[in-house]
């Protein structure tokens, strides 16, 4: 079915808009500009993200706003004005100061969405160190490569998860010097601290030292399909990009009340689920809970979001739900609704319009673009399944590559080609940790090549098609089909593995895994549901196989490389393809 475009109108808007002119402003636009709306730090001394998030609203009439709102589990509500913001992360500064932990040394977090870990990232970035947060729900293997690839010095986490996921790993990360626990009183010994002692030991005044915009930020892990999980490295001039997505498509307006749904774990809880709304001077919401269809209702009414933030699995689990959102709460505070991560199906946009009252806005990007590229705006007409047109200072086109390291643009519309944007804009990441080659291989020439397949309509819209490799995204996460396959073949019985995403209508994609059995095992119930176990022991929940299934033998090309591709199609009934290099056998 074609869907209908979404036409808007000054009369459909609740606010007017922060970008309405598209095109005139695409064709005024200077990041030189954007830069002048932020403040930088006193007497030029650089571009700090954490002074333009916190410190430049508590210098002045924010100082008392409330910064930051944090739900509990249990009910609790705890508020942080701009000015309490300032004198934690300053706490934080300090602490690490008198550690001392410096400049571009890494301080990595594990937690759920506790304050602490706010006031860690804010504190870290002050300190130009890097910060580089973890997912809570990763198990031991990709914590312990992460840690180790990035270097951690210091770890933030709960004492919790430091016992079941990481204590018995520190043998082997002899860099991790320190561990600071958020829920301990007392320190354990001379390397495991406690937090709340040290940050009540701390000064609240620091000042942040002359930071260059090009110092390093950031490390967000993503997922590779071969090798190592890659560390995407980010610097203080992100902030640019955060501000003014901000501004143009989350549409962030005074006094608003913005919620991110995502976890800091993952690049979009850092960049607006912390950066953005924050130098904004709005009041940022964080739900320390998990996913509740009618948590999140209640949420978004009692609280009077205006801005909302979320995903499409979230979107989905709650058309699933089959509550009757708009009969059982008041959501008229909420004005815009915006999505990111995976596909937004047109029935989703669909849905909100009904369910909500608002249509939900798809946006596009990744880790390595450190912010939004692609979006639809609250003032323009909305193409549902679309992922909208791209931000003003962002160059987006459609590529074919070509052998000699060269490519072509595509001029033509609605033709599929690999989804390119023009290098240059201020949160792209500047490398990989310690992997400059796959920095490089993503580059050609003036392009940055986004290992996503999209077209684009004759009006500008581009619509995703897929991935060009074998990355999964299911639940909105990354996962590089490699990190599983190894985990797996640590198992004795196993023989060879293969992974891949099979299409789930609630998750988008699920982990999938073909297993072939050394000769000497045989395929069981027993045995399956044992390596199911011994892959979320290892991996957690966010990465391990939700499916595992028993096959004799693997389709390889001649060159021993496992056939992924060939794997899904067989297991959807889709045509197999060039199968060319298959090896003879199969
Ligand atoms: P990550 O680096 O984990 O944020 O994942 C980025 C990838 O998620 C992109 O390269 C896309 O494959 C996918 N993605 C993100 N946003 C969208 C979207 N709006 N529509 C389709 N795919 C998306």
């Amino acid at each position: 079915m074609d869907w209908p475009p979404i036409k808007k109108s000054p009369s459909s808007w609740r606010l007017q808009p922060n970008l309405i002119d598209y095109q005139q402003t695409c064709a005024d636009f200077s990041w030189d500009k954007v830069r002048q709306e932020l403040d930088g730090l006193p007497d030029g001394r650089g571009l700090n993200i954490a002074h333009e998030a916190v410190d430049r609203h508590a210098a002045g009439a924010g100082q008392s706003q409330v910064a930051l709102r944090w739900l509990g589990k249990d009910g609790q509500v705890k508020d942080f004005t701009y000015g309490d913001l300032k004198a934690q992360s300053n706490r934080f500064a300090n602490v690490l100061k008198t550690l001392g932990v410096g400049k571009g040394e890494r301080v990595f977090s594990l937690s759920g969405r506790i304050p602490e870990l706010y006031f860690a990232a804010l504190g870290t970035l002050k300190n130009i160190s890097v910060f580089c947060p973890l997912f809570s729900a990763f198990g031991p293997e990709p914590i312990a490569q992460r840690l180790e690839r990035g270097d951690a010095r210091v770890l933030v986490t709960t004492e919790r998860l430091y016992r079941k996921k990481v204590s018995a790993l520190r043998s082997s990360l002899p860099k991790l010097q320190y561990i600071l626990l958020a829920d301990i009183d007392q320190d354990q010994d001379a390397s495991v601290l406690s937090l709340p002692r040290l940050l009540a030991a701390a000064s609240a005044e620091f000042t942040i030292p002359p930071t260059d915009p090009e110092d390093m930020a950031l490390l967000h892990f993503t997922s590779g399909t071969t090798g190592k999980p890659k560390g995407a490295v980010h610097v203080h001039n992100a902030v640019l990009t955060h501000y003014l997505t901000g501004k143009y498509v989350l549409d962030l307006h005074p006094g608003d009340i913005f919620w991110c749904t995502a976890d800091c774990g993952w690049v979009t809880g850092t960049s607006y689920g912390i950066i953005a709304p924050l130098t904004h001077g709005v009041t940022n919401l964080v739900d320390e809970a998990d996913f509740d269809a009618e948590r999140w209702c209640r949420t978004l009414e009692e609280q009077q979001v205006n801005v909302w933030y979320t995903a499409p699995t979230a979107i989905r689990m709650m058309m699933r739900s089959g509550l009757k959102l708009r009969e059982k709460f008041d959501l008229s505070r909420l004005r815009l609704v915006h999505s990111v991560g995976e596909p937004l199906n047109p029935e989703a946009v669909s849905w909100g319009q009904e369910n909500l009252g608002l249509p939900i806005h798809d946006n596009w990007w990744q880790t390595e673009t450190g912010g939004i590229m692609i979006a639809n705006y609250a003032a323009l007409e909305i193409r549902p399944g679309s992922m909208g047109r791209p931000l003003p200072g962002i160059e987006a086109a459609i590529v074919h590559r070509l052998a000699e390291g060269k490519i072509e643009l595509e001029e033509q519309a609605d033709c599929e080609g690999d989804l390119a944007l023009r290098v240059g804009w201020p949160s792209m990441f500047r490398g990989y940790l310690h992997d400059d080659e796959r920095y490089r291989n993503c580059f050609v020439g003036d392009w940055y090549i986004t290992g996503d397949l999209a077209q684009r309509d004759a009006d500008g819209y581009f619509w995703f098609i897929g991935r060009a490799d074998d990355i999964i995204k299911t639940s909105g996460h990354m996962v590089g089909p490699f990190e599983v396959e190894s985990v797996l073949m640590e198992h004795p019985a196993v023989a060879e593995v293969g992974v891949i995403g099979k299409p789930e209508p609630l998750i988008g994609e699920l982990v999938k895994a073909f297993v072939a059995l050394k000769p000497e095992f045989e395929a069981s119930e027993e045995l399956r549901l044992e390596l199911l176990g011994f892959a979320r022991k290892k991996l957690g929940s966010a990465v391990a196989p939700k499916e595992i299934a028993f096959i004799d033998n693997l389709p390889k090309t001649r060159s021993g490389k496992i056939m992924r591709r060939l794997l899904k199609a067989r297991e959807l009934g889709l045509p197999e393809g060039d199968i060319s290099t298959l090896e003879q056998s199969q």
